[in-house]
């Protein structure tokens, strides 16, 4: 049964250990998120040492910091091209942006940096046309203007582990391009917000994708089917049926 499963989004390439343990995930395809510019090479090679690993590149807000210390300008926005363009399969991931997320020995968050990262990497998406893994806390409303200002699109776009109110979510599917977007839930974001299984519920049956959302490879076959179980229960459907239709949407926000 593992063999259909898919893992949309998780951060193996954090582990230490992760080429060694590569073999103990039995999925279908696992997408596998890099934070920062010293992880693209990784997941790059991650992705040759096994066909399933699709590989996702970008800058997640929690680290858009380190960049502007240590590189203090947008130099790593053309790397990033460079290396999208010679690998025409990679995905843009993970981007977004984080009310919640302090610069470290501050107490502040530098949401201005954090939008210019998240924008340049968007434009990138659409430049190229490469689907988004997008990381959204608490600014879901700000989010939902930005979309709505967009006149050109990435191809699709999995908004992960989401975690905006049943009402964020409405509002979302109202957009005009709203077909392109997912959304992805984890066993971690259940546990940490009271509304899932009412976001499960409400979420349209092809706009669905699971994730585990984990750093190790050797808890991910647990992890997602737990939230594959709980989508079952959820919406009330056999597991069979959650294991093709999750299959095909990431089928569908694949394509481009
Ligand atoms: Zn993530």
């Amino acid at each position: 049964m593992l063999s259909k499963l898919v893992d949309c989004h998780s951060h193996i390439i954090d582990h230490p250990d992760v080429f060694s343990l590569l073999g103990a995930i039995n999925l279908d395809k696992i997408l596998v998120m890099s934070s920062e510019p010293n992880q693209w090479q990784s997941v790059l090679k991650l992705h040759e040492a096994k066909s399933s690993v699709i590989p996702c590149l970008g800058l997640h807000p929690w680290l858009s910091y380190k960049v502007k210390q240590e590189l203090n300008s947008f130099e790593w926005v053309d790397e990033l091209r460079r290396l999208l363009l010679i690998n025409p399969k990679a995905l843009i991931g993970e981007i977004g942006i984080d009310k919640c997320s302090t610069t470290p020995g501050t107490n502040t968050v530098d949401k201005e940096f954090q939008w210019q990262c998240f924008e340049k990497q968007f434009q990138m998406a659409v430049e190229l046309q490469r689907p988004i893994s997008v990381h959204c806390v608490r600014q879901h409303g700000k989010l939902h203007e930005f979309f709505s200002m967009q006149e050109k699109w990435p191809p699709s776009i999995m908004l992960h582990s989401f975690g905006g109110s049943p009402d964020s979510m409405k509002q979302l599917l109202k957009l005009k391009q709203a077909k392109r977007i997912y959304f992805s839930f984890s066993e971690i974001i259940n546990q940490r917000c009271k509304w899932t299984k009412d976001l499960i519920r409400e979420c349209p049956w092809d706009q669905l994708l699971l994730e585990t959302d984990l750093h190790d490879p050797t808890k991910i076959n647990d992890a997602i089917v737990n939230i594959y179980e709980l989508v079952a229960e959820v919406k009330e459907k056999d597991l069979k049926e959650v294991i093709e239709t999750v299959h095909q949407n990431l089928e569908k926000f694949l394509q481009f």
